[in-house]
C-alpha cells in the first residue's frame, strides 16, 4: 500500500517545486502507470517512495508506515521490500546473468542454499534460464532488462517500481517486458510503472495516474475517466 497525503517536494538546491500537494492511494496488488512529460515529477514520486528524499510537506505511508519515521539504519531493510528497474538496466558488467541476480541476494544475507534455489527460479520467470552463464554485453537490450527484472524480484519484494523500463527498447521487447510485469503482478506484487510510452499505457488498460508540473491531473481506473476536480467546487 502506498499513500501520498498532500505531498509537496521542493528541491532546496534549485527551489524547484517538483510536486505540489499530491494525493493518491495505491492498494496492495494494484498495477499503476505514472505518466507525464519530462520534468513533470514522476521520478520524484519514486524517490519519495524509496525514501531517497523526504517531502517538504505532507506524509507518505508505505504499508501503513509513515516513511519519515524510518530511522537511517532501518532504510536498507525497508528497501528490501521494493524492487527497482531502470531505463538503463544497471547490470554489473563483470558478472554473469546468474551472478547479477545472485548478488542481489548476497547483499541481503541470503544463504547459498537459498540463492541456488531462487536464482534459477527468477531467471525462469523472465525466460532467461538458458542465458544464466552469459555476460551482460552478450545480451540484447530486452534480455538485459529481463535480467534487471529477475534481479529486482529476487528478494520477493511486495512492490516493484519500474522507471521508464521500456525507454531503451524496441516495441517488441517493450511488449515482452510489459507482459512479464503483468505476470509478476498476477502473483500479487504491487507494480508502479513510470513511462511516457502512451501506446503501451492505452493498450494495457490499467490504472493511469498522470502528472503535469507536479500536480496530478488524471487518475483513471482501467479506462474510466475520474476527474480529480470532482466535488471540489
Ligand atoms: P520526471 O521524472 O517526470 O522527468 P523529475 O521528478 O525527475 O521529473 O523532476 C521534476 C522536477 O524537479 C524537474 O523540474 C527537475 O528539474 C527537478 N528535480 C529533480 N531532481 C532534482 C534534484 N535532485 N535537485 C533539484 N531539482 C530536481
Ligand atoms: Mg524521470
Amino acid at each position: 500500500m502506498i499513500m501520498f497525503n498532500n505531498v509537496s517536494m521542493q528541491y532546496s538546491e534549485t527551489n524547484e517545486v517538483a510536486l505540489n500537494k499530491v494525493n493518491f492511494l495505491v492498494e496492495k496488488g494494484e498495477f499503476v502507470f505514472i505518466i507525464g512529460a519530462s520534468g513533470a515529477g514522476k521520478s520524484t514520486i519514486t524517490h519519495l517512495i524509496t525514501r531517497e528524499i523526504q517531502p517538504t510537506e505532507g506524509t507518505i505511508l508505505i504499508n501503513g508506515k509513515d516513511t519519515s519515521t524510518i530511522k537511517r539504519r532501518q532504510i536498507p531493510y525497508f528497501r528490501r521490500n521494493i524492487g527497482m528497474v531502470f531505463q538503463d538496466f544497471r547490470l554489473l558488467e563483470s558478472k554473469t546473468v546468474y551472478e547479477n541476480v545472485a548478488f542481489a541476494l548476497e547483499i541481503t544475507g541470503t544463504s547459498s542454499k537459498q540463492i541456488r534455489r531462487i536464482v534459477p527460479n527468477v531467471l525462469g520467470m523472465v525466460g532467461l534460464s538458458a542465458k544464466a552463464n552469459v555476460m551482460p554485453n552478450q545480451l540484447s537490450g530486452g534480455e538485459m532488462q529481463r535480467v534487471a527484472l529477475a534481479r529486482a524480484m529476487a528478494n520477493d519484494p511486495g512492490l516493484l517500481i519500474a522507471d521508464e523500463p521500456t525507454g531503451n527498447l524496441d516495441p517488441t521487447n517493450a511488449e515482452e517486458i510489459m507482459k512479464i510485469l503483468l505476470d509478476i503482478n498476477k502473483h500479487g506484487t504491487t507494480i508502479l510503472v513510470v513511462t511516457h510510452d502512451v501506446n503501451t499505457v492505452n493498450r494495457m488498460k490499467q490504472r493511469v495516474i498522470e502528472i503535469q508540473n507536479g500536480i496530478i491531473v488524471r487518475d483513471e481506473q482501467e479506462g474510466s475517466y475520474v476527474c480529480m476536480e470532482e466535488g471540489v467546487e
